[in-house]
């Protein structure tokens, strides 16, 4: 088993998940199998029950685990799909210690973070590597060196590579070389005693991969070799890029996976770019352009909906097409209505939770519907277009979420197996659930397929009662969970494209591979653009 673990120095936010994700991609396109897993060192058991205007989106995978962002930056450029298993938290390795002592496995010896916490983590990255068999396992430790939270993690890797040797476990330190505006000169300093930090950890890194505006210079990377002793070919460019796509190829450049394949003696075939170079030829190289309205209520910090970018960076490539993606706080749609929805091509509605906004985004809704925007409600979006149909089309003008409020038309109302639940972690309708879609509907003309998975992360869905009310009026499902109550698509007559999911298509979009709906939306805005 081979182990990459992934440290990052001097400041949080370097992009250490796109490194760790771009070398997976330099072993992927050499032929082997990768896989990654993410530290999270704060205390919660998993993201599930964290504010994404803290910690950016909740990401969802297959299995319904509720993961760091990070994991999603793995999925896409891996193209592979993860298990909760590969986000590992402090909460989760101490609650497992915890529950061990408390059945009394330890024998009475005192429990201590040397050496039960650091086997219990050591523990749960070797499983990984042994139910994956995967060649290289890339370990990603979230945070910064010198961190109290992330020191248990260092002392468990540092361990690893004793146990496994040194052509084993390879350290890669991610570091930020900040340059001085006026002369542009490169700073090494803050690499220095980052390193230095690691090192009285009893770690020393084997690449360092420095984060800098311009690409380091030739001398900016010989003063890191010297100071921090790694020789000279270790030592990564890592210069801001267009796309983060972008950035094995910057690593290619530099022979980063020779280099890597060589100090871990692994075997490698040659690596082929032709997909990956294309897709980027064509995201830089747009012919059309759209503006798509995001409309939320996290909107002020951009990775809160990082998967919806993402899936319409991927549907930029596919179409040739520049996204101009305008994010409209929901709040401020409310107050100053639909006016900054005016010059926009497309609209969609994310995913959300609670009553702020809301009535912004059941507008964004209505205004879409009239209007004939091309548009699309995923999951909160979903069921809030859903609710506008309630209320401006059936006449129903209380109509709701029982999420939001009290209501005589509770058109959106909490999934059964919701009721007597009490505890909200991990709780919800989550991961990769069967849809039936309808033959010969937009929806199927979309998926081409009568059986999808996508993934779930819903309490509450459509109100059974209503649905012949809704499809009388012209609001089609034609998406349905097996059993047939569960409704999953809606599609709109008489409208370009008006599509709701009560699912989410943004969590499974990948570079070569879309979302199809995301892919559905652009190409009804491509169409449908007054020029
Ligand atoms: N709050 C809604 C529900 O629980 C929607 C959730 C979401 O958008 N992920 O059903």
């Amino acid at each position: 088993m081979k182990y990459i673990v992934v440290t990052g120095g001097v400041i949080s936010g370097l992009g250490k998940g796109i490194t760790t994700s771009s070398i997976g991609k330099l072993l992927q396109a050499r032929g082997l199998k990768v896989t990654a897993i993410k530290i999270d060192p704060y205390l919660n058991y998993d993201a599930g029950t964290m504010n994404p205007y803290q910690h950016g989106e909740v990401f969802v995978l297959e299995d319904g685990g509720e993961v760091d962002l990070d994991l999603g930056n793995y999925e896409r450029f891996l193209d592979t799909n993860l298990t909760f298993d590969h986000n590992i938290t402090t909460g989760k390795v101490y609650l497992t210690v915890i529950e061990r002592e408390r059945k009394g496995e330890y024998l009475g010896k005192t429990v201590q973070i040397i050496p039960h916490i650091t086997e219990e983590i050591k523990r749960r990255i070797k499983k990984i590597a042994l139910e994956t068999m995967a060649d290289v396992v890339l370990v990603e430790i979230g945070g910064t060196v010198g961190d109290i939270e992330s020191m248990p993690f260092l002392e468990a890797v540092r361990q690893l590579r004793r146990e496994e040797g040194e052509r084993n476990v390879l350290f890669v330190h991610t570091t930020l070389v900040p340059s001085l505006d006026v002369v542009g000169e490169q700073k090494t300093k803050p690499t220095q005693h980052s390193v230095k930090e690691l090192r009285s950890l009893g770690i020393q890194p084997d690449i360092i991969v420095g984060r800098s505006k311009q690409p380091l210079k030739e001398d900016t990377k010989r003063k890191i070799s010297l100071f921090c002793d790694v020789p000279y070919e270790a030592v990564i460019s890592a210069p801001d890029a267009r796309s983060i796509y972008e950035v094995p190829l910057i690593f290619e450049e530099q022979r980063l996976g020779d280099y890597i394949l060589g100090r871990m003696q692994l075997w490698g075939e040659k690596p082929d770019w032709k997909d990956w170079k294309r897709f980027l030829k064509n995201l830089y190289n747009p012919e059309y352009e759209v503006r798509v309205g995001i409309v939320g209520k996290y909107v002020h910090l951009k990775d809160s909906y990082i998967s919806h970018r993402e899936a319409f960076t991927h549907v930029a490539a596919k179409l040739k097409t520049k996204i101009d993606l305008k994010w409209v706080d929901s709040e401020t749609l409310e107050e100053k209505g639909t006016d900054v929805l005016e010059n926009v091509d497309a609209i969609l509605i994310p995913g959300g939770f609670g009553r702020r906004g809301t009535e912004g985004k059941i507008l964004a809704a209505q205004y879409a519907r009239e209007n004939k925007i091309p548009f699309l409600g995923v999951c909160f979006g979903f069921q809030m277009a859903v609710i506008e149909f309630a209320r401006n089309v059936l006449g129903y003008e209380d109509a709701h979420s029982t999420e939001l409020s009290k209501t005589d038309h509770p058109v959106i109302d909490l999934l059964p197996e919701q009721r007597g639940i009490d505890k909200l972690g991990g709780t919800m309708r989550l991961g990769a659930q069967k849809v039936l879609i309808e033959r010969g509907s937009m929806a199927y003309k979309i998926y081409r397929s009568e059986v999808i998975y996508e993934r779930h992360r819903h309490r509450y869905e459509v109100n059974p009662d209503y649905i012949d009310q809704f499809e009388k009026a012209g609001l089609h499902f034609s998406g349905k969970d097996e059993s047939g109550t569960r409704m999953e698509i809606f599609e709109l007559k008489d409208h370009p494209f008006y599509m709701g999911s009560q699912f989410h298509p943004e969590y499974k979009s990948r570079p070569l591979n879309p979302s199809p709906l995301h892919l559905a939306l652009i190409k009804a805005a491509l169409k449908t653009k007054k020029s």
